[in-house]
């Protein structure tokens, strides 16, 4: 099941809300009706998120520039997400396209600032304190991006800055470094001075976020120079659309394999995964797999970098791809290969 819904495509990059955060919005506006919070700030709250995804389009819009493809931009309670490629480790690009969200808001800030001294003696002090208040969500966005910690913008800011004189991992570790210094220190003054839980909430997650991009970066390094058909299992074991759940669970059995192409005269239909099967109930073990199986396969191509496979899988939660050449099945690739892979590199690197 899809958990979020398309709300418009801008620059060709779809921009999509999570279920979690309409159930947020609807809360909110829930509250506003009940007069539990004023409409103004509904109406605020509803304008950050607005700011929020102009923010990511920013980052979106530059990365799309530099031939960067660009996913989809989902809008989660805690924020927006751009799902994108890689961004290219180059320390030009990284810095342009981190920098652009910030800039943006403060943009968007120094508009509203002028507008609203122009037009102050002319709108009621209501609509004046909204606009002013507009205007410091973008700051204050603006400003908090632009902390020197992962996954901040500044994070990477301050990476690319120091990528220009050191490799890129050793530029990344510094950063985390320094990203995580700065968590201990919000989580220490949160706690013991300013008594803010919140603010020792954004410390925990900085400090893990500081960690993860660490560790992603070490893992796309690893893998920089890897292309899926050297690592992709040749020889697939594939069912016909016909294939029964029961023969199908019979082969899973044998090959102790958890996903399967389904092929329709040599051509792919569909993909159908253990998971999928073991939704079926007993009593149904004779209906087809191309009842149940994924119609809409995500796929790959023998010549994709395994880090962007590694990216998709990712992305779209899934264990596993087909590998396609001039639409013919080539190929399977799944995230266990991937991990293998990755664990002998690390030993190689370490030797
Ligand atoms: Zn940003």
């Amino acid at each position: 099941m899809r958990s979020s819904l398309k709300l418009l495509t801008v620059f060709g990059i779809p921009i999509e809300l999570h279920i979690s955060f309409l159930f947020l919005i609807l809360f909110i506006y829930i509250m506003a009706f009940f007069n539990i919070i004023q409409i103004q700030v509904a109406v605020l709250i509803t304008l950050l998120f607005v700011t929020v995804v102009i923010h990511e389009l920013s980052h979106s819009y530059v990365a799309q520039n530099y031939g960067v493809s660009i996913e989809r931009i989902v809008l989660l309670p805690i924020g927006g997400v751009s799902q994108m490629e890689e961004i290219p480790k180059n320390p030009v690009q990284e810095l342009w396209i981190s920098i652009a969200g910030p800039i943006t808001n403060f943009v968007i800030a120094g508009i509203f600032y002028i507008v609203l001294i122009s037009i102050q003696g002319l709108i009621s002090p209501v609509y004046s304190s909204f606009i002013y208040d507009f205007i410091l969500v973008n700051v204050v966005l603006g400003g908090f991006n632009m902390l020197p910690a992962f996954p901040m913008d500044g994070g990477r800011i301050l990476r690319s800055i120091l990528a220009k004189r050191m490799n890129f991992i050793r530029a990344t570790e510094l950063s985390a470094t320094i990203g995580k210094q700065l968590a201990i220190i919000m989580g220490i003054v949160g706690l013991l001075i300013l008594f803010n839980p919140f603010l020792v909430l954004v410390a925990l997650f900085v400090y893990i976020g500081a960690d993860q991009e660490y560790k992603s970066t070490v893992i796309s390094t690893l893998l920089e120079d890897v292309y899926v058909e050297e690592i992709m299992t040749k020889e697939v074991k594939s069912f016909n659309p016909s294939t029964t759940i029961d023969d199908a669970l019979k082969t899973m059995y044998q090959e102790r394999h958890m996903g399967y192409p389904v092929l329709d005269d040599g051509k792919l239909v569909g993909i159908v995964t253990f998971h999928d099967i073991s939704q079926i109930p007993d009593t149904n073990r004779h209906i087809k797999v191309n009842e149940i199986m994924t119609k809409k396969v995500i796929t790959s191509s023998p010549q994709e970098g395994v880090v962007d496979t590694l990216n998709k899988l990712n992305i779209n939660n899934i264990g596993r791809v087909p590998v396609m050449k001039d639409e013919k099945l080539v190929g399977i690739i799944s995230k266990t290969d991937i991990m293998k892979i990755l664990e002998i590199l690390s030993h190689k690197k370490s030797e």
